[in-house]
């Protein structure tokens, strides 16, 4: 038996990713185990596995050392990783072994973080399948993109999530800026000491909205009006206003993290999306503080914004014929739709098109659908009902498609070009430092430079990627053919029912624009555009 002189830690790991994931606990521990053996050192740790189910034990003669974390764990935020770093910098060690790369981590900037940590506890990370070269090249090869601009942001955010964490833990308030209402003080219940001037206005509100039958809308008024600053000093704004009478801490409940962000790839393009989700509760930590509202006035509040959604919610499902179509032609935004109820003597609800500074319009106005819709569904008859008219504006449309999406196609050739440009800058740039022609400092100044390009590139190409995928294919223009031919079936035939209608109105893609007096609307899609007169006969 050969007497081991170096010591090795073992590190394995199950992901939640079960579908991409070939390998046991017992695999990854008996190849770390075989490595080990050969390469001679010895294994050390003081958390034991059962070799045969992969399972955390108590040191027996047949248990292994090993650190294991399974999926409850995030990629950065994983309980063995970090008593195995706690154990190489208090008890030391030559050497961790993982089975591969994406064992320790998937995330490039999340594995170089956690090989750095490992290597200044003064142990080496070794990988059983693959190994690389421990020279300044070796490493930047390994992975080009694991730039350390990033590797440095991630490992500042990181430092900040375990502070964090642990502040919460010992009851206090952490997150930003103290909430409307309160101040930050640490010596204070939750760490929140309430602000007797704002936190009169938040009693205020609260009782306006439960007892004085004020809108959230009428209330942002009043509080506008006074010239009461929000939070931040804004104006107060309906969302603002909403999420204020929603928020738990006035009844002296706070949370820290109870939501995270997801990174939600596409699987197709490289492109990130971010997504805000709430996490599981056993891991939000509450933290109790000093209540301004009283428990009956809050409920009350909870329970008359819970009605308002469900009105809401219902009147949206009242059907407006031109949704989504309606612009406005000064600011060329979209309008909205919305139903007044029947009151003050009308004994029909008023469907609504709306143009509201409060939604950023450049004005405040509504046309009612009893006045827009009839003459632009007729317009549209018109068109529908003379096949040399469809057939002529059919011609017309396309042509104009056809060059648009020429003068698209260029832009993104060029677009990618210049990304490609930019990857071989980048590339030089990785040679002259490993050539240590340049700095750290300058090649990281220069590889942020490279990234803000990289990402401004991205974002015009995204855009462009869009828009051509918004144009109606040429397929999509024949099959309108047809679907005249069928329209002027569905005419003979007698009434045509709403959602039909809307149908007809999405396939020709009609875009409705407004004139600021909204006495005129121009009507266009894939047909010669026509203006529609407004000013109803009655
Ligand atoms: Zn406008």
């Amino acid at each position: 038996m050969t007497k081991s002189i170096m010591r090795a830690a073992i590190y394995a790991r199950v992901s939640q990713d079960v579908q991409r994931d070939n390998y046991s606990i017992p695999t990854q521990i008996a190849a770390c185990q075989k490595y080990a053996k050969e390469k001679g050192y010895g294994i050390v740790g003081a958390q034991h596995v059962d070799p045969e189910t992969g399972r955390d034990t108590k040191a027996r003669p047949d248990t292994i050392p090993a650190y294991v974390d399974d999926h409850s764990g995030t990629e950065l935020l994983r309980p063995s990783v970090l008593t195995m770093l706690e154990y190489l910098r208090t008890e030391g060690a030559d050497a961790v072994i993982v089975l591969s790369l994406d064992r320790l981590a998937r995330d490039p900037y999340i594995r170089q973080t956690l090989e750095r940590e490992i290597e200044a506890t003064g142990a080496r990370v070794l990988y059983v399948q693959g190994s690389y070269a421990e020279t300044p090249e070796g490493e930047i090869h390994k992975d080009l993109d694991g730039a350390f601009a990033k590797w440095e942001n991630l490992k500042r955010a990181e430092r900040s999530v375990r502070g964090k964490i642990g502040k919460a833990q010992r009851g206090l308030f952490v997150v930003g800026a103290a909430p409307y209402g309160y101040d930050l003080d640490k010596s204070t219940k939750g760490g929140l000491r309430v602000n007797e001037e704002t936190a009169a206005v938040v009693r205020r509100v609260f009782t306006m909205y439960a007892e004085d039958e004020q809108t959230i809308r009428g209330i942002v008024r009043i509080l506008n009006a006074e010239g009461i600053a929000s939070a931040r000093g804004y104006t107060w704004t309906n969302a603002s206003l909403h999420k204020l009478l929603r928020s738990e801490t006035y009844a002296g409940r706070a949370f820290y993290n109870k939501r995270t962000t997801l990174d939600v790839g596409d699987g197709i393009t490289q492109a990130k999306r971010r997504k805000v989700v709430n996490r599981d509760p056993s891991e939000v930590i509450p933290i109790a503080v000093t209540s301004i509202v009283d428990g009956v006035t809050f409920e009350r509040v909870q329970r008359k914004l819970d009605f308002n959604r469900e009105a809401i919610r219902q009147r949206a499902r009242r059907f407006y014929l031109l949704s989504g179509m309606v612009f406005c032609a000064k600011c060329g935004r979209r309008y909205t739709v919305q139903t007044e109820p029947a009151r003050n003597g009308r004994d029909w609800e008023a469907r609504q098109y709306r143009h509201r500074q409060s939604d950023g319009h450049c004005a405040d106005h509504m046309i009612s659908a009893r006045k827009l819709e009839p003459p632009i569904w007729s317009g549209i008859v018109k068109v529908l009902l003379d096949p040399a008219e469809l057939a002529r504006g059919h011609e017309a449309s396309l042509a104009a498609q056809r060059e648009k999406l020429a003068q698209a196609r260029e832009h993104l050739d060029t677009l990618r070009r210049n990304l490609t440009r930019l990857d071989k800058r980048q590339a030089g740039l990785v040679r002259i430092y490993a050539d240590g022609d340049i700095s750290r400092a300058e090649y990281l100044a220069q590889r942020t430079e490279l990234d803000r390009e990289r990402g401004e590139l991205a974002a015009q190409i995204q855009a462009i990627e869009e828009q051509l995928a918004a144009l109606p294919s040429e397929g999509d223009l024949e099959s309108l053919q047809a679907f005249g031919e069928d329209i002027r079936g569905v005419f003979a035939a007698g009434d045509i029912p709403d959602e039909t209608r809307r149908e007809i109105l999405q396939k020709m893609n009609v875009r409705i624009v407004i004139s600021e007096d909204h006495t005129t609307a121009t009507v266009s899609g894939i047909f010669q555009a026509f203006d529609c007169c407004l000013l109803s006969k009655s």
